[in-house]
């Protein structure tokens, strides 16, 4: 348990990222599709109640959404992953933003890929993850919800996610406050906190 991820706080949420949050420093990306239990596992690992409430106000569904650790840290919700409501320009827009996120952000240190475990590896993870080896950025991932299925099956899952891909992988439940530790090392080791 790292109680410096306990102090986290909302900084702001745009689509102008580039212009309104300087590339410096560290940060680390979350991205899973609606529902996948992104909030409540930012919540979980900065151990606060509703802390990623402010990725769901509306108006921010399409926007990065930053969260300062400290003066030199964040983290990076990008809600709007997988599904798109929005009208065609909008869209546009926002994929785009993503794009060039991935792309060209010096900062981004390390991306945490969150999967139902009930449902992982859905065409739209596969795309993510092969985006991110292409890109050459360090990926993990969480899979969420793990309390919904027994040990056994659970770890299965966790293997084929692993051997599959040769992913780093997880389980994680916010429910049940597993894997918060295992969250806490990674984010460790990409923000370079010894
Ligand atoms: P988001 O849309 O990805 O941000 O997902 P939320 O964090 O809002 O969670 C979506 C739904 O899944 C909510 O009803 C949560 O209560 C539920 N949920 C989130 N994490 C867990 C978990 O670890 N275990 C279980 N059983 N339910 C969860």
């Amino acid at each position: 348990m790292n109680p410096l991820y306990h102090r986290t706080q909302f900084l702001l949420s745009t689509l102008e990222f580039a212009r309104d949050v300087p590339d410096t420093g560290f940060e680390v990306a979350f991205v899973g599709r609606s529902n996948v239990g992104k909030s409540s596992a930012i919540n979980a690992i900065t151990n606060q109640k509703a802390l990623a409430r402010a990725s769901k106000t509306p108006g921010r569904t399409q926007q990065l959404v930053f969260f300062q650790v400290d003066a030199q840290r964040r983290l990076v919700d990008l809600p709007g992953y997988g599904f798109a409501k929005a009208s065609g320009q909008a869209q546009e827009r926002w994929r785009k933003a993503l794009e060039d996120y991935f792309q060209h952000r010096k900062c981004l240190k390390g991306v945490f890929l969150l999967m139902d475990i009930r449902h992982p590896l859905t065409a739209i993870d596969r795309l993510m993850i092969e985006w991110c080896h292409r890109l050459q950025r360090p990926l993990h991932v969480l899979l969420t919800k793990a309390d919904k299925l027994n040990y056994g099956p659970a770890k299965n899952t966790l293997l084929k996610v692993q051997q599959s891909l040769g992913l780093s992988c997880q389980l994680f439940s916010a429910t049940q406050k597993l894997g918060i530790d295992s969250a806490h090392a990674m984010l460790d080791r990409w923000f370079e906190i010894e």
